[in-house]
Order: structure tokens, then C-alpha cells, then sequence
């Protein structure tokens, strides 16, 4: 009988291991797993949010056609039998995928946010802003991005130049982009101050009643609030009795494996490497595209008994977009640490949607990875 493979997740992690693998085995039976039928751009939810429709192409276009889609709901894994259970007929056979290797590839959804907030995780969330918030800007109403990190930036000055008529806020702990090097933070303050983004600095304690409270007792008013606060992983993985780390990431080796449950393969953000530097992976697609592939290639090598070659990767730069007309791309060293140089303006903008277009090329087109740089997103 041909090696089953079940791959759980049709994000870019998944999308690229499936393509890789269907590539390198010959013979062998993949299947992927996804609860809808189209592959979703993720990296362009902040668009999305600001009204722009992206092409959600079905996700059989993207895949060798020896891939096999399924289109469910992953409620469970039995690590026992070896059964991925499917939402709904969890019972029968048909609610039960028998595999032999599983890559498990179910990206991330939203970290927990106040009732009253919305968040911008999946494409239903992005459609949720959307749909609120061009009521609001008709009506010069305000906008609260709460989260002065990656999304919570691209978010408020993809909906600020969006939408010049609403007000935009940005209510943030850390100075925004405090992560990146002085001149960044620079050319952010001026974007923000260009675009009309007013900064709040504070911690969030709730959202009721159209305002943002603040630990310090002020309230920050706003028709909508975006909560941009981070992500979380499914429980899925801890449910099933595989190894993850505090925050539920599967811990896997070099090749990407479980440490706990060799038939087991992780990728993408619900995956966290353990590579001897102790360095630790950003949720990015900028990581999930080269974990995927070295997952593919170290399967096929085991199953071939070839020894597999471990996940190489260092970091070259950060692209963060600021609108469409501008941006900031943010030379790094290899551990993600900033350096001087940045490229800021429309050669930004541009460069970052070429690096987009390409994320999205590659997933669907999983060439050999030679993975010494690696450019991040
Ligand atoms: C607004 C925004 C902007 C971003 N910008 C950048 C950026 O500029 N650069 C960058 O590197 N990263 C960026 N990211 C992060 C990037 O999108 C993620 O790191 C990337 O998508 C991870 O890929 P993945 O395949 O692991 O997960 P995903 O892309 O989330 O894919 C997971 C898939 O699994 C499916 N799924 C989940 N649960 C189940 C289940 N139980 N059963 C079946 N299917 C399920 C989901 O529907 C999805 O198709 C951004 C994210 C957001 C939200």
C-alpha cells in the first residue's frame, strides 16, 4: 500500500509541504486537509480589512493535481490509531483519515480580545472590519487599532489612507514598531503623523460602551475597535498529547519532526523549532515557507532511508507595508536583530508586494530550498 500522508492546513505552511512532497514522492498518497475550499492570502488580511477584494483562489489550483483536498474541519488527532478526526462524523469512517505520516500545518487564529474588539486573524475577520468600518468612515467615526506591532501598523495605516475621512487611533504599551531600529521608527512617525494616526500610550483593560479603557483610568473613544494583539495556536496538538510549548507550538527538531511522536511533522506558526542556537521562530510566512519545504524533503529522505538535512535559516530583513504608496523594509542580522539600513517610501511599498507575490508564487511552486538567506516579510 502506498505511504499515506495527511497534511492538516492548506495556509502557506501546508499548501508548500503538500506541493513538495507530491513532487518528491512518487507513489506516494497525499491528502490535505483544509476547513475551506480556497487558499487565503493571509499577508494581505490587512487589505482586505480596508476594502480591497484578494483573489481566494480554490485550493486545488494551487496543488499538484496527485494532491487530494478535503475540504473539513480537523476536530481531532488519535495519535494511537493514527486517525485525524473530522468535525461532524467524527463517528464513522468517513469522519476518520487514517495516516501513516501527518504534517500538521493549522497556522494560528487570534490571540483572546475584548468582546466589544474585532480582530484580524482570519479572512472572516478581515471581512468583519471591512464591513464596519466603511459605515464608520461615512460617518467620520473613529477607529481604534489597539497593538503597536506588525499587523497593528499595517492595519492602521491600511485603513487610514483607506478612509482619510475616519479617524484613525492607535492605542499601544511600547512606542509602535519599538521593536525596529531608530530611523525605522522615524520614517513610522512620520508616516503616522502624515496619515493623520493619532498614538495613545497605554494598557488596555477593556472595550465597553465605545471606548477603550485604559489601565490609568482614561477612556480612549472609538465606533470600532481593532484588536491587533497578537496570535494564538489551536488546541488541537495539546488535545491530542503532542509536545508543545507554553504557548501550544508544537516542538519539533531540525527536520521539523515532533519530539514526541516521530510520525508526527509540524510547520508554520503552530510549529516551534528547537535548533541547537536556541533561537526562537517569529509567526511569519517568512518562516513558514522554508520549514515546509525542509519538512517535505526530510519525509521523502526518511522514507527513501536517506539521512534528512535540518532547517538552515537565517533572516535578512523585516518588509512592513504602510499603505500601498509606502512602506518600511528593515535590514536585519540573521537572528532577526536590526541593523542602520532601511529602505523606506514607494521602493518599500514596491519591494514588499514583490516579496507578497512571491510567497504566494512559491507555495504553489516549491522548486529545491537552499536555504542560506531567506528573505522575511
Ligand atoms: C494581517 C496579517 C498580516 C501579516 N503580514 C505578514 C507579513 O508581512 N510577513 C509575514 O511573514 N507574515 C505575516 N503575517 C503572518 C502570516 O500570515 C502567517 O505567519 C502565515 O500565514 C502562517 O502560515 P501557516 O500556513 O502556518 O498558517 P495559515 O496561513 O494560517 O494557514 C492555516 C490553515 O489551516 C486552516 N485551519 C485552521 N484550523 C483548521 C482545522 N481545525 N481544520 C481544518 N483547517 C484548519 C486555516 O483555515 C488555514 O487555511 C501576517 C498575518 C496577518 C493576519
Amino acid at each position: 500500500m502506498a505511504h499515506r500522508i495527511v497534511i492538516l492546513g492548506g495556509g502557506y505552511a501546508g499548501v508548500t509541504a503538500a506541493n513538495r512532497l507530491a513532487r518528491r514522492l512518487d507513489g506516494a498518497d497525499v491528502t490535505l486537509v483544509n476547513e475551506r475550499a480556497t487558499f487565503v492570502e493571509r499577508v494581505r488580511l490587512h487589505q482586505v480589512a480596508a476594502g480591497e477584494s484578494i483573489a481566494l483562489q480554490p485550493l486545488g489550483q494551487r496543488l499538484r493535481p496527485d494532491v487530494t483536498v478535503v475540504v473539513a474541519r480537523a476536530g481531532g488527532i488519535d495519535l494511537e490509531r493514527r486517525e485525524v478526526v473530522l468535525d461532524g462524523d467524527a463517528a464513522s469512517d468517513a469522519g476518520r483519515l487514517p495516516y501513516d505520516t501527518l504534517v500538521y500545518a493549522l497556522g494560528s487564529h487570534a490571540a483572546p480580545a475584548p468582546d466589544d474588539a474585532v480582530t484580524l486573524a482570519t479572512v472572516d475577520d478581515a471581512w468583519r472590519v471591512r464591513d464596519r468600518v466603511g459605515e464608520l468612515a461615512a460617518e467620520h467615526g473613529t477607529v481604534a487599532v489597539v497593538g503597536g506591532g506588525l499587523t497593528g501598523i499595517e492595519a492602521a495605516t491600511e485603513l487610514a489612507e483607506r478612509y482619510p475621512a475616519a479617524c484613525v487611533r492607535m492605542v499601544s504599551d511600547v512606542d509602535p514598531g519599538a521593536w525596529l531600529s531608530h530611523r525605522a521608527q522615524r520614517h513610522l512617525r512620520r508616516v503616522f503623523a502624515r496619515l493623520g494616526i493619532e498614538v495613545v500610550r497605554g494598557s488596555v483593560t477593556d472595550v465597553r460602551g465605545g471606548a477603550v479603557r485604559l489601565t490609568d483610568g482614561r477612556a480612549v473613544g472609538a465606533g470600532l475597535t481593532l484588536a491587533c494583539t497578537g496570535f494564538a495556536v489551536p488546541s488541537l496538538a495539546a488535545g491530542a498529547g503532542l509536545a508543545v510549548d507554553d504557548t501550544g507550538r508544537i516542538r519539533v527538531d531540525g527536520t521539523l519532526r515532533s519530539v514526541s511522536h516521530p510520525h508526527v511533522y509540524a510547520v508554520g506558526d503552530a510549529a516551534v523549532p528547537e535548533l541547537p542556537n536556541g533561537r526562537s521562530f517569529r509567526m511569519a510566512c517568512a518562516t513558514a515557507l522554508p520549514m515546509s519545504a525542509v519538512t517535505g524533503t526530510a519525509i521523502a529522505d526518511r522514507l527513501a532511508e536517506r539521512k534528512p538535512a535540518s532547517l538552515r535559516f537565517r533572516y535578512v530583513n523585516q518588509c512592513i507595508s504602510l499603505g500601498r504608496r509606502n512602506g518600511v523594509i528593515q535590514a536585519v542580522d540573521g537572528d532577526d536583530r536590526p541593523h542602520r539600513m532601511i529602505l523606506t517610501g514607494r521602493a518599500a511599498a514596491s519591494y514588499k508586494e514583490a516579496v507578497v507575490r512571491g510567497a504566494s508564487w512559491f507555495s504553489a511552486h516549491p522548486g529545491p530550498y537552499r536555504p542560506a538567506r531567506t528573505v522575511s516579510m
